[in-house]
C-alpha cells in the first residue's frame, strides 16, 4: 500500500523456525547445515540451523533463498522435519514445542520513506542474504532514523537514504549477487569446501556468517570482500541470466 514492497526481480528468502527440548540447551555452539538432502540423499534447496537458547530448549529452523534450484517446489515444513531428523540424535532433541512458524525475508524495498512514514528493518529490505539475519539491521536503522529526526526533521529522510545506502546497500547487494551463485547446488558444494579449506578461509566464513565483517572492514577479510564485490558486480548480468531454475 505504501509502495515499500520488495523489488520483484531481486532475490528474497523464506524461513521457518520452532523450538525443541535438548539436554544441550546451554552449549556454546550453534550448528548450521548448508547442504541439505532428503531421505534418498538427493540435494534439496535450503539450509538449516540450530542454536541453544539456554532454557532447556534449542531454536531450530530452516530457510531458503529464492535463487536456489527447486525453490518453487520447496515445502518449508518438510524441510524443517528433515533438518530435525538430521540433528535429532546428536542433539537428543524432543518433539516440536510449538507449530513451526514461517515468514518471508524481504531483501530489497522499492522505497524506504514517503509522506508520514519511514521503513526500517525488514520493511526496508535490510536482511543479509548470506545468513538471513536482520535483527541488527532493524535495530540500527531504527536508531538511525530516530537520531536523524531529532537532529533535523527536514533532512532526516534524505540523510537516512544516504547513510543506509553507504552503510548497507552495497554489502547487501553483493550478498544478493552471491546468492545467485550458491543457488546452483554444485557451486554451493564446491564453495563450501573452499569456505573451510584452511584456517584463514574458515575464520572469514565465520566472520561473514556472524555479521562481523563487511567490505568496509580493514584488513584481509575486508579486502577479500571488496574484491568479491567488484567481481560479482561485473558478473551481475551473467549471474542473473544463468540463475538456477526455481522449478
Ligand atoms: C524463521 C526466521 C528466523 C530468523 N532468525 C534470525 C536470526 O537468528 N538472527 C537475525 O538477526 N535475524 C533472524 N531472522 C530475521 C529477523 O527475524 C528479522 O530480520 C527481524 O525480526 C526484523 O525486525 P523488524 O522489526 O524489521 O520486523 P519484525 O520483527 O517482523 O517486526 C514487525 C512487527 O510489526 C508488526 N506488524 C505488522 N503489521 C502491523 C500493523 N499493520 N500494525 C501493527 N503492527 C504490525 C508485526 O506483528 C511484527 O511484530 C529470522 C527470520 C525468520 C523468518
Amino acid at each position: 500500500m505504501l509502495g515499500t514492497e520488495r523489488k520483484t526481480d531481486e532475490p528474497y528468502g523464506i524461513a521457518i523456525r520452532t523450538y525443541v527440548e535438548s539436554p544441550r540447551h546451554a552449549d556454546e555452539y550453534l550448528e548450521a547445515s548448508l547442504a541439505m538432502r532428503d531421505s534418498n540423499g538427493t540435494p534439496i534447496p535450503g539450509y538449516g540451523w540450530m542454536f541453544p537458547t539456554g532454557n532447556g530448549t534449542v531454536n531450530l529452523g530452516v530457510g531458503a533463498l529464492s535463487t536456489m534450484k527447486g525453490f518453487r517446489k520447496l515445502n518449508l515444513n518438510t524441510l524443517c522435519d528433515i533438518y530435525r531428523d538430521l540433528i535429532a540424535d546428536e542433539w537428543e532433541v524432543g518433539p516440536y514445542l510449538e507449530k513451526p512458524r514461517a515468514w518471508r525475508l524481504p531483501m530489497t524495498a522499492q522505497k524506504r520513506h514517503g509522506l508520514g512514514w519511514v521503513a526500517v528493518g525488514d520493511a526496508a529490505g535490510l536482511i543479509n542474504p548470506m545468513n538471513g539475519e536482520g535483527i541488527d539491521y532493524s535495530l540500527e536503522s531504527g536508531m538511525l532514523i530516530s537520531d536523524l529526526f531529532l537532529q533535523n526533521p527536514s533532512t532526516a529522510t534524505t540523510e537516512y537514504d544516504r547513510i543506509i545506502g553507504e552503510r548497507f546497500d552495497g554489502f547487501l547487494r553483493t550478498g544478493r549477487r552471491f546468492s545467485y551463485l550458491i543457488g546452483h547446488p554444485l557451486i554451493l558444494r564446491s564453495g563450501l569446501r573452499v569456505a573451510v579449506a584452511n584456517q584463514f578461509m574458515a575464520n572469514m566464513t565465520l566472520q561473514v556468517m556472524g555479521n562481523l565483517v563487511d567490505n568496509s572492514t580493514p584488513g584481509a577479510a575486508g579486502r577479500v570482500l571488496r574484491i568479491a564485490d567488484k567481481a560479482l558486480a561485473t558478473a551481475d548480468p551473467i549471474l542473473r541470466k544463468t540463475r538456477a531454475k526455481q522449478n
